[in-house]
């Protein structure tokens, strides 16, 4: 998660320098690649690695008082939002530290209230939350959408290990260690955007990482320092994540955004030791301005890490019905969602099918069910 109003003003500034970089409906709609687009679709198990569709009420704010409700157009259902995605899942996370964390106990009781929101959004929104590999090949067949509960930072442990438990039994299978701000009471480790002060991954951190392989929940070491990821992989048992970053050798067309972003990114050396574990890598859309550059850049990361260790991280909310909060569709101009985009577009740029199959979402299972098996 990164500010989204800047990068909005950036994509309406390289769609208006740029917009022929944009694939015209006639491009997309072309009827052999249509097809073969279908065919990748049908054997596709979609996942977007990391996601923040907030259903309505649900989003995290970070000023003293709660924000004002979002303007609210018509609402379609999550269900139909997840499907028009082309999407079978999305990795829902919750910004913690964005959720008006004063004091100790604050991050726990908003998550686990956030959870039950979720709930209660679920049952009306007839979507439900994969909890292990299973649970996603059945979406897929039956073309239901689901959830893969997750959270960014994991401020709501506070010192306190038996919470790892706590909200594994409410379905979170997916935990983001870290994110921008230390947990409050007994931080986890470095993050990638602040000076390093804890060298690296914490006892609490590893204990936490053991907690997550014990109970059966992916682990996702993204915003983490380099330090922290190599303590982490000492630790781990079962393969990890970096759900959402990019190679900082991915040079963006605008040098400011790649500057202000390059804490977060990873380099070459970085994504080997993940992929070397048997981990994944989610590619994300916030460098690239056009869907063929965000298609450029998922193939800079099969050349550094292979086609098996790769994945989609979009950072959007996905949910194009909803005034005034999140980013997508992921490219302003994007016709028939998401995934659908995505999948046309790497076809065009010469990924095969198979390759299309892992990178869209069969690596990120081939680690969601060893994580939860
Ligand atoms: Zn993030």
């Amino acid at each position: 998660m990164h500010c989204h109003s800047s990068r909005r003003q950036f994509l309406t500034t390289a769609i208006a320098c740029g917009g022929a970089l944009l694939p015209g409906p006639a491009t997309l709609s072309a009827a052999p690649r249509e097809d073969r687009s279908r065919a990748v679709l049908a054997h596709t198990i979609g996942v977007d690695m990391h996601n923040h569709v907030y259903p309505a009420g649900t989003e995290p704010h970070r000023g003293p008082q709660p924000a004002a409700p979002p303007m609210q157009t018509p609402e379609l259902s999550l269900a139909d939002e997840l499907r028009q995605s082309g999407l079978t899942a999305v990795c829902a996370a919750y910004v913690l530290d964005f959720a008006h964390i004063e004091k100790p106990g604050d991050a726990r009781e908003r998550f686990l209230s956030w959870l039950t929101a979720i709930d209660a959004q679920l049952r009306k929104g007839r979507v439900r939350r994969a909890l292990n590999l299973k649970d996603l090949e059945s979406a897929h067949r039956f073309r239901q959408p689901a959830i893969v509960q997750s959270v960014e930072g994991a401020q709501f442990i506070e010192g306190h290990l038996d919470r790892v438990e706590e909200v594994y039994k409410r379905g979170v299978r997916h935990l983001q260690l870290l994110h921008e701000q230390d947990d409050l009471v007994a931080p986890l480790g470095d993050v990638n955007t602040g000076a390093a002060h804890l060298g690296g991954l914490t006892p609490l951190g590893a204990d936490v990482i053991r907690e997550c392989n014990r109970l059966g929940i992916l682990v996702d070491l993204a915003h983490a320092s380099h330090e922290t990821v190599l303590a982490a992989l000492k630790v781990a048992t079962r393969p990890v994540i970096i759900s959402h970053t990019n190679l900082d050798t991915f040079a963006g067309p605008d040098p400011k955004m790649h500057q202000m972003m390059m804490p977060r990114l990873i380099s070459r050396d970085h994504a080997k030791v993940v992929a070397d574990a048997g981990g994944v890598i989610g590619v994300w859309t916030h460098l690239a301005p056009s869907l063929p550059e965000f298609v450029q850049s998922i193939k800079a990361m099969v050349d550094a890490v292979g086609v098996d260790h790769t994945g989609i991280g979009s950072d959007t909310d996905l949910l194009s019905s909803r005034v005034g909060q999140g980013s997508n569709r992921a490219w302003p101009g994007l016709n028939g969602g998401f995934f659908n985009a995505v999948v046309a577009e790497m076809l065009r740029q010469g990924f095969t099918p198979a390759d299309i199959t892992k990178i869209g979402g069969g690596n990120f299972c081939r680690v969601f069910g060893k994580a939860t098996a």
